[in-house]
Protein backbone atom coordinates (compact mmCIF):
# COMPACT_ATOMS: atom_id res chain seq x y z
CA UNK A 1 0.00 0.00 0.00
CA UNK A 2 2.83 2.20 0.72
CA UNK A 3 4.50 1.72 -2.53
CA UNK A 4 1.84 2.25 -4.31
CA UNK A 5 1.38 5.89 -2.62
CA UNK A 6 4.82 6.90 -3.07
CA UNK A 7 4.47 5.76 -7.02
CA UNK A 8 1.36 8.18 -7.47
CA UNK A 9 2.99 10.83 -5.81
CA UNK A 10 5.67 10.59 -7.90
CA UNK A 11 3.95 10.58 -10.91
CA UNK A 12 2.10 13.99 -9.82
CA UNK A 13 5.44 15.75 -9.00
CA UNK A 14 6.96 14.52 -12.45
CA UNK A 15 3.74 15.61 -14.38
CA UNK A 16 3.61 19.12 -12.65
CA UNK A 17 7.24 19.97 -12.82
CA UNK A 18 7.00 19.02 -17.15
CA UNK A 19 3.69 21.64 -17.41
CA UNK A 20 6.11 23.81 -15.13
CA UNK A 21 9.27 23.74 -17.07
CA UNK A 22 7.14 24.37 -20.54
CA UNK A 23 9.19 25.29 -22.70
CA UNK A 24 12.42 24.41 -21.70
CA UNK A 25 13.48 23.96 -25.64
CA UNK A 26 13.05 26.07 -28.90
CA UNK A 27 9.52 25.84 -30.29
CA UNK A 28 9.28 25.89 -34.25
CA UNK A 29 6.42 27.97 -35.81
CA UNK A 30 5.71 26.86 -38.90
CA UNK A 31 4.46 29.54 -41.81
CA UNK A 32 2.41 27.95 -44.29
CA UNK A 33 3.89 30.75 -46.92
CA UNK A 34 7.08 31.93 -48.19
CA UNK A 35 9.38 34.45 -46.59
CA UNK A 36 8.63 37.98 -46.80
CA UNK A 37 4.72 37.39 -47.30
CA UNK A 38 1.77 38.87 -45.12
CA UNK A 39 1.85 35.66 -42.84
CA UNK A 40 5.74 35.75 -42.15
CA UNK A 41 5.83 39.37 -41.85
CA UNK A 42 3.08 38.92 -39.14
CA UNK A 43 4.57 35.75 -37.63
CA UNK A 44 8.55 36.65 -37.56
CA UNK A 45 7.16 39.78 -35.40
CA UNK A 46 4.94 37.45 -33.10
CA UNK A 47 7.69 34.92 -32.55
CA UNK A 48 10.52 37.04 -31.33
CA UNK A 49 8.33 38.51 -28.85
CA UNK A 50 6.24 35.57 -27.88
CA UNK A 51 9.76 33.60 -27.30
CA UNK A 52 11.24 36.38 -25.39
CA UNK A 53 8.55 36.08 -22.88
CA UNK A 54 8.36 32.24 -22.55
CA UNK A 55 12.00 32.40 -22.12
CA UNK A 56 12.91 30.52 -25.33
CA UNK A 57 13.73 31.11 -28.81
CA UNK A 58 10.62 30.31 -31.44
CA UNK A 59 12.40 29.43 -34.48
CA UNK A 60 10.14 30.06 -37.59
CA UNK A 61 9.91 27.66 -40.45
CA UNK A 62 8.75 28.20 -43.76
CA UNK A 63 6.50 25.84 -45.38
CA UNK A 64 4.57 26.59 -48.40
CA UNK A 65 2.76 25.63 -51.01
CA UNK A 66 -0.69 24.94 -52.04
CA UNK A 67 -2.19 27.99 -50.44
CA UNK A 68 -0.74 27.11 -46.75
CA UNK A 69 -2.06 23.79 -47.04
CA UNK A 70 0.96 22.00 -46.81
CA UNK A 71 2.75 23.52 -43.66
CA UNK A 72 -0.85 23.47 -41.96
CA UNK A 73 -1.14 20.30 -42.54
CA UNK A 74 2.01 19.39 -41.21
CA UNK A 75 1.10 21.72 -37.99
CA UNK A 76 -2.41 19.19 -37.88
CA UNK A 77 0.14 15.79 -38.08
CA UNK A 78 2.56 17.13 -35.35
CA UNK A 79 3.17 15.61 -31.92
CA UNK A 80 0.35 17.96 -29.72
CA UNK A 81 3.39 18.64 -26.85
CA UNK A 82 3.04 22.57 -28.08
CA UNK A 83 6.85 22.68 -29.80
CA UNK A 84 5.52 22.59 -33.09
CA UNK A 85 2.78 25.95 -33.59
CA UNK A 86 1.59 26.52 -37.22
CA UNK A 87 0.14 30.12 -38.53
CA UNK A 88 -3.39 29.77 -39.90
CA UNK A 89 -5.20 32.23 -42.14
CA UNK A 90 -8.39 32.94 -43.97
CA UNK A 91 -7.16 30.98 -46.47
CA UNK A 92 -6.20 27.97 -45.02
CA UNK A 93 -8.81 27.28 -42.42
CA UNK A 94 -11.51 29.97 -44.70
CA UNK A 95 -11.37 29.24 -48.05
CA UNK A 96 -9.24 26.42 -48.80
CA UNK A 97 -11.66 23.77 -46.68
CA UNK A 98 -14.74 24.43 -49.28
CA UNK A 99 -12.66 24.24 -52.51
CA UNK A 100 -9.58 21.33 -51.89
CA UNK A 101 -10.33 18.30 -53.31
CA UNK A 102 -8.01 16.29 -51.46
CA UNK A 103 -7.47 18.59 -47.92
CA UNK A 104 -5.34 16.79 -45.32
CA UNK A 105 -7.08 18.27 -41.91
CA UNK A 106 -10.12 19.43 -40.53
CA UNK A 107 -9.85 23.38 -40.04
CA UNK A 108 -11.99 22.70 -36.69
CA UNK A 109 -11.08 19.27 -35.41
CA UNK A 110 -7.70 18.81 -36.25
CA UNK A 111 -6.10 22.15 -34.46
CA UNK A 112 -6.00 23.65 -31.21
CA UNK A 113 -6.50 27.44 -31.92
CA UNK A 114 -4.48 29.60 -29.01
CA UNK A 115 -4.94 33.07 -30.81
CA UNK A 116 -5.36 35.13 -33.65
CA UNK A 117 -2.65 37.30 -33.97
CA UNK A 118 -3.38 39.90 -36.86
CA UNK A 119 -5.66 40.73 -39.30
CA UNK A 120 -5.37 42.65 -42.60
CA UNK A 121 -6.90 44.12 -45.58
CA UNK A 122 -6.68 42.99 -48.80
CA UNK A 123 -5.65 45.19 -51.95
CA UNK A 124 -6.13 45.46 -55.31
CA UNK A 125 -2.85 46.62 -57.37
CA UNK A 126 -1.12 46.95 -60.79
CA UNK A 127 2.02 47.15 -63.00
CA UNK A 128 2.21 51.02 -63.51
CA UNK A 129 2.68 50.40 -67.25
CA UNK A 130 -1.20 48.75 -66.94
CA UNK A 131 -3.43 50.95 -69.29
CA UNK A 132 -5.66 52.47 -65.98
CA UNK A 133 -5.24 55.14 -63.70
CA UNK A 134 -8.26 54.28 -61.05
CA UNK A 135 -10.65 51.55 -60.23
CA UNK A 136 -12.90 52.80 -62.92
CA UNK A 137 -10.59 52.70 -65.42
CA UNK A 138 -9.45 49.11 -64.78
CA UNK A 139 -13.02 47.43 -64.64
CA UNK A 140 -13.13 49.47 -68.24
CA UNK A 141 -10.69 47.57 -69.26
CA UNK A 142 -11.08 44.14 -68.13
CA UNK A 143 -15.07 44.27 -69.35
CA UNK A 144 -13.40 44.87 -73.02
CA UNK A 145 -10.70 42.45 -72.81
CA UNK A 146 -12.68 39.95 -71.07
CA UNK A 147 -10.76 36.50 -70.63
CA UNK A 148 -7.95 37.61 -72.03
CA UNK A 149 -5.76 39.08 -69.18
CA UNK A 150 -4.46 37.36 -66.14
CA UNK A 151 -3.87 38.74 -62.61
CA UNK A 152 -1.25 36.93 -59.82
CA UNK A 153 -2.56 35.48 -56.36
CA UNK A 154 -0.60 33.99 -53.01
CA UNK A 155 -2.03 30.08 -54.11
CA UNK A 156 -4.72 28.70 -55.67
CA UNK A 157 -8.30 29.17 -54.19
CA UNK A 158 -7.01 30.72 -51.16
CA UNK A 159 -8.16 34.19 -50.01
CA UNK A 160 -6.88 36.10 -52.67
CA UNK A 161 -7.57 34.41 -55.46
CA UNK A 162 -11.16 34.26 -54.16
CA UNK A 163 -11.19 37.51 -53.25
CA UNK A 164 -11.16 38.50 -57.01
CA UNK A 165 -12.60 35.73 -58.29
CA UNK A 166 -15.87 37.21 -56.38
CA UNK A 167 -14.82 40.82 -57.88
CA UNK A 168 -14.83 39.61 -61.36
CA UNK A 169 -18.16 38.49 -60.85
CA UNK A 170 -19.49 41.75 -59.85
CA UNK A 171 -18.05 43.51 -62.64
CA UNK A 172 -18.96 40.33 -64.92
CA UNK A 173 -15.94 39.82 -66.04
CA UNK A 174 -13.00 37.41 -66.39
CA UNK A 175 -9.46 36.77 -66.21
CA UNK A 176 -7.47 33.71 -65.58
CA UNK A 177 -5.76 33.21 -62.09
CA UNK A 178 -2.17 32.79 -61.89
CA UNK A 179 -1.57 31.28 -58.87
CA UNK A 180 1.77 31.49 -56.68
CA UNK A 181 3.40 30.06 -53.40
CA UNK A 182 2.45 32.82 -51.74
CA UNK A 183 2.41 36.98 -51.93
CA UNK A 184 5.96 37.06 -52.40
CA UNK A 185 6.65 35.57 -55.67
CA UNK A 186 3.13 36.74 -56.58
CA UNK A 187 4.09 40.38 -56.08
CA UNK A 188 7.73 39.97 -57.82
CA UNK A 189 5.65 39.01 -61.19
CA UNK A 190 3.36 41.93 -60.78
CA UNK A 191 6.39 44.59 -60.90
CA UNK A 192 8.32 43.00 -63.49
CA UNK A 193 5.10 43.03 -65.19
CA UNK A 194 5.19 39.23 -66.47
CA UNK A 195 1.46 39.57 -64.72
CA UNK A 196 0.36 42.79 -64.38
CA UNK A 197 -2.81 42.92 -61.73
CA UNK A 198 -2.46 41.33 -58.26
CA UNK A 199 -4.91 40.90 -55.58
CA UNK A 200 -3.08 40.87 -52.56
CA UNK A 201 -2.33 41.15 -48.49
CA UNK A 202 -1.97 44.32 -47.75
CA UNK A 203 1.25 44.12 -45.42
CA UNK A 204 2.83 42.57 -48.31
CA UNK A 205 2.07 45.23 -51.38
CA UNK A 206 2.31 48.24 -49.10
CA UNK A 207 5.76 49.12 -49.59
CA UNK A 208 6.11 48.69 -53.56
CA UNK A 209 2.76 51.08 -53.22
CA UNK A 210 4.37 53.32 -51.33
CA UNK A 211 7.94 53.29 -53.60
CA UNK A 212 5.73 53.70 -56.92
CA UNK A 213 6.65 49.89 -58.33
CA UNK A 214 2.84 49.56 -57.74
CA UNK A 215 -0.16 51.51 -58.49
CA UNK A 216 -2.82 50.62 -56.09
CA UNK A 217 -6.76 50.52 -57.05
CA UNK A 218 -8.67 49.62 -54.40
CA UNK A 219 -8.44 48.83 -50.32
CA UNK A 220 -11.24 46.34 -49.01
CA UNK A 221 -12.72 46.83 -45.49
CA UNK A 222 -14.70 49.76 -44.76
CA UNK A 223 -12.35 52.81 -44.04
CA UNK A 224 -9.25 53.75 -45.81
CA UNK A 225 -6.02 52.59 -44.72
CA UNK A 226 -3.73 55.17 -42.65
CA UNK A 227 -0.64 53.94 -44.17
CA UNK A 228 -2.09 54.92 -47.59
CA UNK A 229 -4.72 57.00 -47.17
CA UNK A 230 -5.08 57.80 -50.60
CA UNK A 231 -6.23 54.78 -51.75
CA UNK A 232 -10.32 54.31 -51.60
CA UNK A 233 -12.06 51.59 -50.23
CA UNK A 234 -14.09 49.37 -52.66
CA UNK A 235 -16.69 50.62 -50.87
CA UNK A 236 -16.06 54.27 -51.35
CA UNK A 237 -16.44 53.17 -55.24
CA UNK A 238 -19.70 51.54 -55.57
CA UNK A 239 -18.68 47.79 -53.76
CA UNK A 240 -20.56 47.64 -50.95
CA UNK A 241 -20.67 44.34 -49.28
CA UNK A 242 -17.34 43.08 -51.20
CA UNK A 243 -15.63 42.26 -47.37
CA UNK A 244 -12.24 40.41 -47.60
CA UNK A 245 -10.40 40.43 -44.61
CA UNK A 246 -7.12 38.14 -44.00
CA UNK A 247 -5.92 36.91 -40.72
CA UNK A 248 -3.13 35.20 -39.10
CA UNK A 249 -3.67 32.91 -35.84
CA UNK A 250 -1.35 30.58 -34.22
CA UNK A 251 -2.57 27.06 -34.06
CA UNK A 252 -1.27 23.60 -32.64
CA UNK A 253 -2.16 20.26 -33.29
CA UNK A 254 -5.37 19.10 -31.66
CA UNK A 255 -5.45 17.17 -28.42
CA UNK A 256 -2.69 19.90 -26.63
CA UNK A 257 -3.10 19.93 -22.84
CA UNK A 258 -5.06 23.05 -21.67
CA UNK A 259 -1.96 24.03 -19.23
CA UNK A 260 0.31 24.20 -22.29
CA UNK A 261 -2.09 25.84 -24.73
CA UNK A 262 -3.02 28.64 -21.96
CA UNK A 263 0.92 29.38 -21.52
CA UNK A 264 1.36 29.59 -25.32
CA UNK A 265 -1.77 32.07 -25.20
CA UNK A 266 -0.85 34.23 -22.63
CA UNK A 267 3.03 34.50 -24.25
CA UNK A 268 1.24 35.31 -27.78
CA UNK A 269 -1.48 37.79 -26.17
CA UNK A 270 0.96 39.54 -24.08
CA UNK A 271 3.52 39.85 -27.37
CA UNK A 272 0.69 41.42 -29.52
CA UNK A 273 -0.78 43.69 -26.62
CA UNK A 274 3.55 45.00 -26.41
CA UNK A 275 3.48 48.22 -27.51
CA UNK A 276 6.89 47.61 -29.69
CA UNK A 277 5.29 44.85 -31.46
CA UNK A 278 1.97 46.56 -32.19
CA UNK A 279 4.15 49.81 -33.91
CA UNK A 280 5.67 47.14 -35.93
CA UNK A 281 2.99 45.45 -37.37
CA UNK A 282 0.84 48.94 -37.64
CA UNK A 283 3.93 50.21 -39.86
CA UNK A 284 3.84 46.58 -41.78
CA UNK A 285 0.17 47.58 -42.62
CA UNK A 286 -1.66 45.22 -40.52
CA UNK A 287 -4.25 44.85 -37.23
CA UNK A 288 -2.65 43.51 -33.91
CA UNK A 289 -5.53 41.12 -32.60
CA UNK A 290 -3.94 38.76 -29.97
CA UNK A 291 -7.43 36.98 -28.47
CA UNK A 292 -7.81 34.15 -26.49
CA UNK A 293 -7.86 30.36 -27.47
CA UNK A 294 -11.93 30.52 -26.59
CA UNK A 295 -12.39 33.74 -28.84
CA UNK A 296 -10.33 32.15 -31.72
CA UNK A 297 -11.60 29.00 -32.06
CA UNK A 298 -15.17 30.72 -32.52
CA UNK A 299 -13.56 32.87 -35.22
CA UNK A 300 -11.94 30.10 -37.20
CA UNK A 301 -15.84 28.22 -36.78
CA UNK A 302 -17.28 31.58 -37.95
CA UNK A 303 -15.06 32.14 -41.05
CA UNK A 304 -14.84 28.51 -42.18
CA UNK A 305 -18.66 28.78 -42.49
CA UNK A 306 -18.94 33.08 -43.74
CA UNK A 307 -16.72 31.31 -46.62
CA UNK A 308 -18.71 28.29 -47.43
CA UNK A 309 -21.35 30.57 -47.90
CA UNK A 310 -19.41 33.15 -50.16
CA UNK A 311 -18.61 30.04 -52.32
CA UNK A 312 -21.60 28.41 -52.66
CA UNK A 313 -23.64 31.57 -53.45
CA UNK A 314 -21.33 32.70 -55.56
CA UNK A 315 -20.86 29.19 -57.29
CA UNK A 316 -17.19 29.16 -57.08
CA UNK A 317 -15.43 26.00 -57.89
CA UNK A 318 -11.73 24.61 -57.71
CA UNK A 319 -9.61 25.69 -60.67
CA UNK A 320 -6.01 24.80 -60.71
CA UNK A 321 -3.73 26.33 -62.94
N1 LIG B 1 -2.85 35.42 -48.84
C1 LIG B 1 -2.43 34.41 -47.93
C2 LIG B 1 -3.49 34.25 -46.85
O1 LIG B 1 -3.98 35.22 -46.31
C3 LIG B 1 -1.09 34.71 -47.36
C4 LIG B 1 -0.04 34.83 -48.42
C5 LIG B 1 1.39 34.90 -47.91
O2 LIG B 1 1.61 35.02 -46.72
O3 LIG B 1 2.30 34.81 -48.76
O4 LIG B 1 -3.85 33.16 -46.51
Amino acid sequence: MMRKVCATLALVTMTSTAWAAFPDHPLTLIIPFPAGGPTDIVGRVAAAKAGTILGQPIVVENRAGASGTIGVGYVARSKPDGYTLGLATVSTHGTAPHLFPHLSYDPVGDFTPISNLAASPNILAINPNYPAKNLAEFVAHVRANSGKESYANAGACGVNDLGMIWFLQLIDSKMSSVAYRGSAPAINDTISGVVPVIFDNFPSTLPYVKSGMLRALAITGTARNPRLPDVPTFAEQGYQGYDVTSWYGVVAPAGLSDAVRDKLAQAFEQAMHDPDTQAKLENAGAFPVGNTPQEFARQIKAETQRWGEVIRKAGIKFQAN
